[in-house]
């Protein structure tokens, strides 16, 4: 595990206010704790020092609008003195929309675990439950204000990237954080949950099929391997299995799953991987992909390569049985 330096927040927050344009960025396919923690970051900066040119990037991604709107720059216009933070992202192949070059000073908050350094500075915490932990205990450490919007955005990327407290990363530092955001700013739950959770009947429906269809083997690995026929037939899109994934924890006869979506936009196949206690970023990291011990993923170009991502998973199965 990589050691968490000293002084990291002092030295985070000197540098941010070192420089008068900053871009904050965090990686491609991105889930709540993604977008939640650069839009926060940046309408803290915001906040804290008005004068500075703050910008959020990457695409857009429609269901996650209610955490706020992200901003469009060029690298042409930027100048050629801008901070690059990057969010939730071990390396820069996953970072969305910029590159590493023409900044001229870089700094990563990450809770993937990586052992390399690709940034000048970085606070990477892999025992961490998400980037917005990171991010909420930066602010408290160094006292920047907040508002309630921030707030909630921040307690949002917790509670979901935790998956409502469940995964294993939760510790009593987690709950320490989300009580004291919820004592200082007082916001109602039940909006914040409706956006996080609400999900329309087709989607329901379409977990049923998976629910039916999924293939168990003997080792607990259960997988589907999902096309446009289907996302059809249940009015859904290539994405939608990706938010479902975590909802097929705990089921007694599922030890590690993957769903196998294909994304026609991009012709390839994007693969979620769970697991309830057998590591498998190693395995996801063999097949084009990564992520963390019991949560990754993976994009695949064919068939075969998803048939043999799903037998190395199955492997990995069998030897921890
Ligand atoms: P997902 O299944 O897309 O929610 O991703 C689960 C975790 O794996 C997240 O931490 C992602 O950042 C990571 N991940 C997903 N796809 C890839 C990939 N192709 N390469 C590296 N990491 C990935």
């Amino acid at each position: 595990m990589y050691m968490i330096k000293k002084n990291i927040h002092k030295q985070i927050l000197k540098k941010i206010k070192e420089y008068d344009e900053i871009v904050i960025a965090r990686h491609i396919g991105p889930d709540p704790d993604a977008i939640s923690s650069e839009i926060a970051l940046r309408d803290i900066i915001r906040l804290n020092f008005p004068k500075k040119k703050v910008y959020a990037v990457g695409n857009e991604v429609s269901r996650f609008r209610y955490f706020g709107n992200l901003d469009k720059i060029s690298s042409s216009e930027l100048s050629n003195n801008t901070l690059m933070i990057i969010l939730d992202v071990p390396r820069w192949d996953r970072v969305d929309y910029m590159k590493k070059e023409g900044f001229a000073y870089t700094i990563k908050i990450d809770h993937h675990p990586c052992e390399e350094q690709v940034c000048d500075l970085e606070l990477v915490d892999d025992t961490s439950a998400s980037t917005t932990q990171l991010i909420t205990e930066f602010i408290y450490e160094t006292k920047l204000k907040i508002n309630k919007n921030i707030a909630e955005n921040l307690f949002c990327g917790i509670v979901s990237d935790s998956d409502r407290f469940l995964l294993s990363y939760t510790t009593p530092k987690t709950l320490m954080l989300v009580s004291k955001l919820l004592e200082d700013y007082k916001f109602e739950l039940m909006p914040l949950y409706n956006n996080l959770y609400e999900r329309p009947l087709d989607e329901r429906k379409f977990e049923s099929y998976i629910i039916n269809n999924i293939d168990i083997t003997e080792n607990g690995f259960g997988s589907i391997i999902l096309d446009n026929k289907i996302f059809k037939l249940f009015n859904v899109d290539s994405a939608t299995a990706s938010n479902m994934v975590n909802d097929f924890n705990f089921i007694k006869e599922l030890k590690v799953w993957a769903f196998a979506s294909w994304d026609e936009r991009n012709n390839i196949f994007k693969v979620n991987i769970r697991s309830r206690g057998t590591q498998i970023n190693e395995v996801a990291e063999k097949f084009n992909g990564g992520g963390h011990k019991f949560a990754s993923g993976a994009r695949l170009q064919t068939l075969d390569e998803v048939k043999a991502l799903f037998k190395a998973l199955d492997d990995v199965c069998k030897e921890n049985k």
